[in-house]
């Protein structure tokens, strides 16, 4: 536990920058606003010059904090090795315990832990939206329009074993997570099929529940330790050759904050591009582009691994996008947080997604795909948005 004000933040982090400003020109928030504050250099100064002493915090400032995407594309560019994603990390959790709390983030400080951190509520909160659908009564709130079409909620299968197909080879255990199987289960579906075809055996830690990444991103280091605490004794309470994930953001996540799962945690790509696919048995005839997810990206340096799974299928064309490594502006909750800004992320990239003229535009985030696809429904567009599992599994 901390004893003073700004103790979570380590000044060994904070001193690893050298304020060269190359990151600068990465930075979306820096990018849209052209204002050192906007900028990964102007948030570690405040930071470093709050923890000093040498500027009182003060609300208004707390604003630059806020409008930090945590994106993490600053860190994968910066020369010095700056650890941007644990800094920002710990200076929400510290500016979350100082300011006055805003009834928004208050709200979403109580949903995140009365909803996400619970499985079972989850999926009666999928159950009710699917149902309000049907009715089309989630048109009328913002946040309702920018859920997708929500299908059957993914199964776990009985005895949380899906056997490989043929031979066994490997044996992982599955991150199931929490908005996944209600908001995308045919990502999870097909990262399964092609975990199989593989010739793994996939295994359902019983009693897993959301990895704590939307928490830490908030400012709520707290429950996210928790549910850390609880995920690891079910994680180790099992054999597995690998915890692979499917979406960017949780495995990003589970590689920095699980200490005991070191090395063993796999994004579905890194994990499929190791141990190999089976030939492909159809063509997938489709012109599609590729939007790197930030966590896989910059956080987990994962940018080939895709790409070469989806040249790997015969008769696909991929489009490369005009700055496909910068955020999209979802950042968790970020797009119900401070829409303006991430609005304005959203459309330079809708530009740069729509000059490719792609089929389809092909991510491994979920927050992403959401973002994208109700940016594009917005426009009046017809371009599709699919998990990277989606578009591999039409090869079988
Ligand atoms: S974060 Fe890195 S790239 Fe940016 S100013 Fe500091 S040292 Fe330079
Ligand atoms: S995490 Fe993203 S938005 Fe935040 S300072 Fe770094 S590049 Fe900018």
């Amino acid at each position: 536990m901390k004893s003073k004000p700004f103790d979570l933040l380590s000044d060994d982090d904070l001193a690893t920058c050298v304020h060269c400003g190359l990151c600068l020109d990465a930075c979306p928030t820096f990018r849209t606003t052209g204002l050192e504050t906007e900028s990964p250099r102007g948030r570690i100064y405040l930071m470093t010059q709050w923890k000093r002493g040498t500027l009182p915090f003060e609300e208004e400032q707390v604003r630059h904090i806020d409008l930090c995407l945590g994106c993490r594309t600053c860190e994968a560019v910066c020369p010095s090795g700056v650890p941007y994603g644990r800094i920002i990390e710990a200076g929400r959790a510290e500016v979350e315990s100082l300011r006055r709390p805003s009834a928004k983030r208050t709200l979403s400080r109580f949903a995140l832990r009365q909803l996400l951190a619970h499985p079972r509520r989850v999926h009666a909160f999928g159950a009710v939206t699917r149902a309000a659908q049907a009715l089309k009564l989630t048109s009328f709130v913002r946040s309702g329009r920018q859920l997708p079409r929500l299908r059957p909620q993914f199964r776990i299968p009985p005895g949380n074993i899906a056997p490989a197909a043929g031979e066994r080879k490997h044996r992982v255990a599955f991150l199931v997570g929490c908005v996944m199987p209600v908001l995308y289960p045919q990502s999870h579906q097909a990262a399964v099929k092609l975990l199989q075809l593989a010739g793994c055996e996939v295994w359902f830690p019983p009693g897993e529940r959301c990895c704590g990444a939307l928490f830490a991103h908030n400012g709520d280091l707290e429950s996210a330790e928790h549910l850390r605490d609880a995920n690891t004794r079910t994680y180790l309470a099992g054999q597995f050759d690998a915890l692979v994930v499917d979406s960017a953001g949780c495995g990003a996540h589970l590689k920095d904050f699980y200490p005991e799962l070191k090395g063993r945690v796999k994004d579905i790509t890194e994990w499929l591009a190791e141990i190999g696919l089976p030939a492909p048995k159809k063509d997938v005839k489709l012109r599609v582009t590729y939007q790197d997810a930030c966590h896989l990206a910059h956080a987990q340096r994962i940018r080939k691994q895709p790409r070469d799974l989806i040249k790997s299928l015969p008769g696909i064309e991929l489009v490369e996008m005009r700055h496909a490594e910068i955020c999209c502006g979802a950042a968790g909750l970020y797009s119900t947080l401070e829409p303006a800004m991430s609005n304005r992320i959203l459309q330079e990239k809708l530009d740069c997604v729509s000059d490719t003229r792609a089929d389809v535009i092909v991510s491994a985030n979920p927050g992403c795909q959401m973002q994208l696809e109700s940016g594009l429904r917005t426009r009046g567009s017809s371009m599709k948005v699919e998990h990277v599992t989606e578009l591999l599994a039409r090869a079988y």
